[in-house]
């Protein structure tokens, strides 16, 4: 049953989940995948092989911070962002929208574009739907994030309406700007919190010839249900042949559900974020190992793990690492998040090509239900 028009090569479906491949310059990946979040140009703390080694493929970078801090010319003259990061696998780069809403009190929107006053110096960055694209190709980007303007959870029908209007009208320019020979261009459906306005985004964005579809605005504190609804409906209107991201999340259950909706890519900054404040992934859910619990424990984080962390260590040497503010607990849990959550996502193919999926699910969703999730408080999901 394969299918391919375009980058995309669906493989096989087992419900409505997929495998299937990417091809991007810098490489072919399969999908479904998770990819770690490097906002800088570095997946913090970590190098460049270790992250490969974790079975991620794809990293995400982030047009407005770059932009920002070392600026496009530096990055240029370094040869592009895969020379001067020294990551040789694709890099998909978002565009800026996200920050224009996380940066509200920083930024200034009208149908133009996106003013933004950097959080560094004060110095203004205006940033055109036009602008996001060319910025992008000239980091050379693999995957190109259209510039987008999501909606707050809770807005208005008129704001909402305004902010889908402008996204594809911004969209329309994106397409315009983008030069064929650069990376894969991205759309990202809005529309809000509605079916009938996710549906009308999504057909919109995939009436346009864009080499993948996102959906943004979502997991930004609207109920799971609810998020896992809209985001049906929106790869129902999707074609099977077209890429589809959804942008920000990183929980094995959330991950799993959007698996099971259609989804083929996410990325998240919690797995390194939440290492930073000691908080481990399990097959049980997060553990926070500063747990009193953990001092004699002297099992490996996760049996079985192939990263360093696990094959090393045990959970009384990583608590202690973060006890004595030790950065290489920090490094060691980085590598051990993301390298749990490739694994998820490696097995989830498995699972798909033996059209298991649903089984593998349940197995998946009994595991975390037997332990109990931890977080280091709010830390966010979104890059
Ligand atoms: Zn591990």
């Amino acid at each position: 049953m394969a299918q391919q028009h375009g980058p995309y090569a669906l493989t096989t479906t087992d419900g409505a989940a997929r495998l299937g491949t990417l091809t991007t310059l810098h490489g072919t990946v399969p999908t479904p995948t998770f990819m770690a979040v490097g906002t800088h140009g570095a997946v913090r703390a970590c190098l460049p092989s270790e992250v490969q080694a974790t079975g991620v493929d794809i990293v995400l970078a982030n047009t407005y911070h770059l932009a920002c801090r070392p600026g496009v010319e530096h990055i240029e003259e370094s040869g592009g962002l895969h020379a001067f990061m020294g990551w040789n696998g694709p890099i998909l780069t978002d565009s800026g929208g996200y920050q224009a809403l996380s940066l509200s009190h920083l930024s200034k929107i009208t149908d133009k574009g996106i003013v933004f006053v950097s959080p560094y110096d004060g110095s203004k960055l205006f940033l055109a739907p036009e602008d996001a694209v060319n910025l992008q190709e000239r980091y050379g980007s693999d995957i190109i994030m259209c510039l987008d303007h999501p909606a707050l959870f809770g807005s208005d029908d008129s704001a909402i309406l305004d902010t889908m209007h402008r996204t594809h009208a911004w969209a329309e320019r994106s397409i315009a700007a983008h030069r064929k020979e650069a990376g894969l261009l991205f759309g990202i459906v809005q529309g809000g919190y509605a079916v009938r306005t996710r549906q009308e985004s999504a057909a919109a964005l995939a009436a346009l010839p864009f080499d993948g579809l996102a959906i943004g605005g979502l997991s930004v504190g609207e109920p799971h249900d609810l998020m896992i609804s809209l985001t049906r409906a929106v790869t129902d209107v999707i074609p099977s042949t077209t890429v589809r991201y959804f942008m920000g999340l990183g929980s094995d259950r959330e991950l799993l559900a959007l698996v099971a909706q259609g989804v083929d890519m996410f990325d998240c900054v919690a797995p390194t974020r939440l290492a930073r404040h000691g908080v481990a992934y399990t097959p049980h859910g997060t553990i926070a190992l500063k747990r009193a619990q953990f001092r004699t424990d002297h099992t490996p984080l996760v049996e079985g793990c192939p990263c360093p962390a696990c094959t090393t260590f045990s959970r009384s040497y990583l608590r202690h690492l973060f006890n004595v503010q030790d950065i290489l607990a920090h490094r060691l849990l980085s590598l051990h998040n993301l390298t749990h959550l490739a694994t998820l996502m490696r097995d989830a193919r498995t699972a798909i090509r033996e059209h298991r999926f649903a089984a593998f699910h349940e197995e998946r969703l009994a595991l975390l239900d037997e332990g109990t999730t931890e977080t280091a408080g709010e830390v966010g999901t979104h890059a």
